[in-house]
């Protein structure tokens, strides 16, 4: 006789444990699109949650080249790459980012997340070892789990620390076949940078592939919003394997990556999640190749969002608010204990303001925070309309 068990009770049980300590996640839903003044649940808001920093993914450039290819190609690419999901759209977008990034190649997958968890485990393997930054995104850590190789994790931006455990890597015996320094560019929950140009050093001192995150970062940081390599003036000799994905600045969606020739092959060859996942459907690549085209032509959008970062930084840090270590679009104000950042996200809300807590486990217990990501489309009058807004409940709850 089996043992009497119940199936899926585990699934009410799991998510009451949640709900009790107010951990779930309670979905608000947009009703108009990702633009700096839309609807939500109803109400007009400001939005400061969106990951479309330069409003590409309402850009009439973007919305005309999705359309068209719709007509022509139809709204689905119908197979995997490696089949018959390979479209010509497909291939100029590779030929163009690459261009973009200043790379040998460049090659696509679904999502962002598909490519760190379908690369890692493939560039490394049982006798290699993975350093790793300690507050790397979610999608490189089940990448990292995914792989049998050893795994350290190193202290935020410590370089000391870096340095340290690749010296201690040189002593394992027997010795490691492979080290792969896997690090986020732009911290997505502080907003501050990952000292690039110092990892490649001492991954050139130590043999080491480096690998970066860079979805924070494009259409942000560098010439003309080119990324981090841009941004640190290195090249895709240096840093290895250079991800990101379209789904935050282009506007639209979609993993890649940028590096050599020999990357891109030994990728597409090898992971799983791009050989056995359907390729974008083409109009998100038409509109992802048109997105690329405003960034070469339209160089406004990206000095816009620096401006309106610089402005409000500066003016929520005046008034007293934490932002911690933020040197980009992304500005968390950190409040500390959970309860009170929701407070203030629920205050800002009634307002007429958009944006979420992000409470632990995303964060530390005592880090609680809003964070507010910057918008190219934003006007000094909205800046101001939340500066007040904030400084009025700041004081309300005793941040400030
Ligand atoms: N890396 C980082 C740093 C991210 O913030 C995200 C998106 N949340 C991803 C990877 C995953 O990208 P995608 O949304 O394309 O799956």
């Amino acid at each position: 006789m089996s043992v009497k068990r119940h199936p899926t009770k585990f699934l009410r049980e799991e998510y009451l444990a949640l709900a009790e300590q107010d951990l779930d996640w309670k979905l608000k839903t947009v009703e108009g699109p990702s633009k700096p003044i839309t609807v939500v649940e109803g109400k007009e808001v400001l939005l400061l949650c969106s990951n479309n920093y330069l409003g590409l993914a309402t850009h009439p450039k973007l919305i005309e080249a999705a359309i068209e290819a719709a007509k022509e190609y139809g709204v689905g690419s119908g197979a995997v790459r490696a089949i018959s999901g390979t479209m010509s759209l497909h291939m100029e977008l590779e030929r163009r980012l690459a261009r973009w990034k200043r790379a040998e190649a460049a090659l696509t997958y679904p999502t962002g997340f598909m490519v760190n968890s379908g690369l890692i485990p493939q560039l490394v393997d049982k006798g290699d070892l993975i350093v790793s930054e300690e507050l790397n995104h979610g999608s490189i850590i089940d990448g990292c789990r995914l792989s049998r190789a050893d795994r350290v994790i190193y202290r935020h931006t410590d370089m000391e620390h870096l340095a340290q455990v690749l010296d201690e890597a040189e002593r394992h015996k027997p010795p490691y076949r492979r080290i792969l320094i896997i690090t986020d560019g732009v911290f997505s929950m502080d907003g501050d940078i990952a000292p690039l140009d110092e990892i490649v050093k001492l991954a050139e001192e130590h043999g080491a592939m480096v690998y970066v995150d860079d979805a924070h970062g494009e259409g942000v940081l560098g010439e003309g919003g080119r990324g981090i390599v841009s941004h640190f003036h290195l090249n895709h000799d240096q840093v290895h394997v250079d991800m990101g994905t379209f789904s935050k600045a282009y506007g639209t969606v979609g993993g890649h990556i940028c590096g050599s020739e020999d990357l891109i092959r030994f990728a597409w060859n090898k992971s799983r999640t791009w050989l056995l996942s359907s390729s974008l459907p083409p109009p998100v690549v038409a509109a992802t190749i048109a997105a690329i085209d405003v960034l070469e032509t339209e160089p406004w959008h990206v000095r816009n969002l620096w401006k309106n970062t610089n402005y409000f930084r500066k003016a929520v840090q005046d008034l007293g608010f934490n932002t911690g270590r933020s040197q980009t679009p992304i500005i968390p104000i950190i409040v500390g204990e959970s309860s009170k950042a929701k407070k203030l996200s629920e205050k800002l809300y009634e307002r007429g303001i958009y944006v979420t807590p992000i409470v632990y486990p995303m964060v530390a217990r005592d880090q609680a925070r809003i964070r507010i990501q910057m918008h190219a489309q934003l006007t000094q009058e909205d800046l101001d309309r939340v500066i007040e807004a904030l400084e009025e409940i700041g004081r309300e709850l005793e941040i400030i």
